[in-house]
């Protein structure tokens, strides 16, 4: 196939309907389609330095790069130009024909057909190049790869609606000119002091010059002329190296955007110098909202590396924690050599102490929104533990050193809230420990519900003492790598006997004691009834209401872990439980004198803690059927 003639080509299925969605649900906030382009420009820019550090040639003679806006009142256009890496052809149509990204599916099935709600997404999900069709009915962008020779450059073109067309031309030279075709009524961007204002409000931060066609007030027409030289608008300098005093929280915030990618201000930040063995800026934002791709560990877009404010990379892995992969910034190293390359990174100690001062930054950065004392740091708080909680609990297995830091910002469910969302630090559950309670009690469950009825708690709530309840997929993971917290160690209350330690009753364990005994022949009965299904049988006065449950060995993998392994098709020991049983209970007291059908109660006694715990039953169909045998004997005699 000839690539030099004209084609036309159709939109990813997705690139249509979010153009649809975008120019309805962002037209209230038109103008940010001038940061989107300026902020590709500028990326461009930055991929051709790094592209240029191992080949100097890309250059040409062209080494001042810059961006430049301009626009023309008799053709109704505005056209943002770089000197950037360019385009071929194939990328052309790969980067503006479809989308890439990582989380588009779930971005799409999220859309709610509400226009509030969506437009709000769409922010989230970033529009970047697409948001020119906001203003623009045809968008042109012609545009060469640097290497390419000058009769190899690309025309791009779309009306934004279903297809769009691509055809090799010529340009002079490199880099990318996107030319915007305004819709009717959009004409006031064709304006200088319009366009000028819009870039000084988004894109000062950008660090190359971006130019416009300087004017100068003719006193002849009384009307503003071209002054035959170009201005600077934005003030072009690196926004981190400014000393912090120097800058608002606006240009904070639409720096964050331009690194970012999102359209939402941060949540937070932090800005530093560090000095000492490594010297380097960091500029760290923790976003208001978790990404579509927060789970895809692969996801791009972290924290950008400088060195001597040039571009190296996006690299979020090597300059952060994965459990701190929703951070955003920017990290400009003074001592790292230039040519530094993702090889020399992922063995350098220079970078690990650098990874290492970061993590550390957030965290003291979180640590102080989670002990502020006044309500807007706390509710900041409440809304990053919303958002990315999950993905710091990673940390606790992750990141050793820094451990005890994480579990102090770790936030749990507990019997002591009737929602998930009211949680408490394990630091205040300590505070309010009963006298005499030594440990840190949970639970494991697949969901808050399924913990919050668990019925290894009734002895707890009974005594009114608080049990957290972890339903996170992670939290096992979290309870599987931090043993204690402040001296105090963490325990399962479906794990190993229970053990109350002072907080148990001198009387309850006698009875115990003497329930054992007493029930003795019925726990023989019973364990040879269940055979394999269980690895003992015993009583307990850990239930008050329900008369059965199932616990574990303490060094045993717990049933929901091992539910979670097989569910994620991996192997997971065949661990057998315990089952204990309530003597108080009735059905328990009736078994004593149940003779024809004791299997059928033991069997049940063992299901329904099974099905408490949120297990599977191994033969659901017989379990339903002695329910209704044991519902039509309980008739028959009347009970
Ligand atoms: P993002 O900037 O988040 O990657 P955009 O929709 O803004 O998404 O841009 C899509 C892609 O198009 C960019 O990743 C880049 O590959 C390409 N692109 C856009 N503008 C330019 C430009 N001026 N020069 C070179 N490539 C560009
Ligand atoms: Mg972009």
């Amino acid at each position: 196939m000839s690539t030099t003639t004209k084609e036309t080509l159709g939109f990813q299925a997705e690139v249509k309907q979010l153009l649809q969605l975008m120019i309805h649900s962002l037209y209230s906030n038109k103008e940010i389609f001038l940061r989107e382009l300026i902020s590709n420009a500028s990326d461009a820019c930055d991929k051709l330095r790094f592209e240029a550090l191992n080949n100097a040639a890309l250059y040409g003679d062209d080494t001042e790069l810059s961006i430049r806006v301009r626009f023309d009142k008799a053709a109704r256009t505005v056209t943002i130009a770089d000197n950037g890496i360019g385009l071929s052809r194939e990328e052309a149509i790969e980067h503006l024909g479809t989308i890439a990204k990582s989380g588009t599916r779930e971005f799409f099935s999220a859309l709610t057909g509400d226009q509030a709600k969506d437009a709000h997404l769409i922010g989230q999900f970033g529009v970047g190049f697409y948001s020119s069709f906001i203003v623009a009915d045809k968008v042109t962008v012609v545009s060469r790869r640097a290497g390419l020779p000058a009769d190899q450059a690309v025309c791009w073109e779309s009306g934004g609606e279903g297809d769009f067309s691509v055809e090799i031309t010529a340009k002079a030279e490199r880099g990318t000119e996107v030319t915007l075709h305004l819709r009717e009524g959009e004409d006031d961007f064709l304006d200088a002091w319009r366009l000028k204002s819009i870039i000084r409000k988004y894109s000062d931060h950008i660090t190359l010059p971006i130019l416009m066609a300087g004017e100068k007030w003719d006193e002849e027409k009384k009307e503003q002329a071209p002054s035959g030289e170009d201005e600077t608008v934005n003030q072009a300098n690196a926004l981190w190296t400014r000393g912090k005093a120097d800058i608002s929280e606006a240009e904070y915030q639409e720096f964050y955007k331009h690194v970012a990618h999102d359209f939402e201000n941060p949540l937070t930040w932090t800005h530093a110098r560090v000095e000492g063995k490594q010297e380097y800026i960091q500029l760290l934002y923790i976003p208001a909202r978790a990404p579509f791709d927060l789970w895809d560990r692969n996801a791009r877009h972290g924290v950008k590396l400088y060195v001597k404010r040039v571009f190296i990379m996006d690299d979020a892995e090597k300059l952060m924690p994965l459990y701190l992969r929703f951070v955003r910034g920017v990290v400009d190293s003074a001592d790292l050599p230039l040519n530094v390359s993702r090889e020399i990174l992922q063995e350098s100690r220079d970078i690990e102490s650098i990874r290492n001062g970061c993590a550390r930054k957030v965290l003291a950065l979180l640590e102080s929104l989670a002990d502020s004392e006044d309500a807007a740091g706390q509710a900041q708080y409440t809304q990053f533990w919303g958002e990315f909680g999950k993905v710091l609990k990673e940390g606790v297995g992750e990141d050793f050193a820094n451990k005890e830091k994480i579990a102090g910002l770790l936030r749990f469910a507990s019997t002591h809230a009737d929602t998930p969302e009211e949680t408490v630090a394990l630091k205040a559950y300590i505070g309010r420990m009963k006298e005499g309670q030594e440990k840190i009690y949970y639970v494991t469950a697949e969901t808050f519900k399924a913990a919050q009825n668990s019925p290894h708690l009734e002895i707890f709530r009974k005594k009114g003492i608080e049990v957290l309840l972890l339903s996170d997929k992670v939290d096992e993971w979290v309870v599987g790598n931090l043993s204690e917290f402040d001296g105090k160690s963490l325990q399962s209350v479906a794990k190993g006997g229970l053990d109350l330690g002072k907080l148990e009753d001198a009387a309850e364990k006698e009875e115990t004691e003497k329930a054992a005994e007493e029930y003795k022949t019925l726990i023989e009965r019973v364990k040879t009834a269940l055979g394999e299904r269980v690895k003992e049988v015993r009583v307990t006065h850990r239930l008050t209401g329900s008369p059965s449950c199932l616990v574990s060995e303490d060094f045993d993998m717990s049933g929901n872990l091992a539910r979670m392994l097989k569910a994620a098709g991996q192997n997971a020991p065949d661990v057998k439980p315990i089952l204990e049983i309530n003597p108080q209970h009735p059905a328990v007291q009736r078994l004593k004198t149940e003779e024809t059908r004791f299997d059928d109660w033991a069997a049940l006694l063992f299901e329904q803690a099974v099905l408490a715990e949120g297990g599977q039953l191994e033969d659901p169909a017989g379990f339903v059927k002695r329910i209704n045998d044991l519902m039509l004997a309980l008739s028959a005699s009347g009970q």
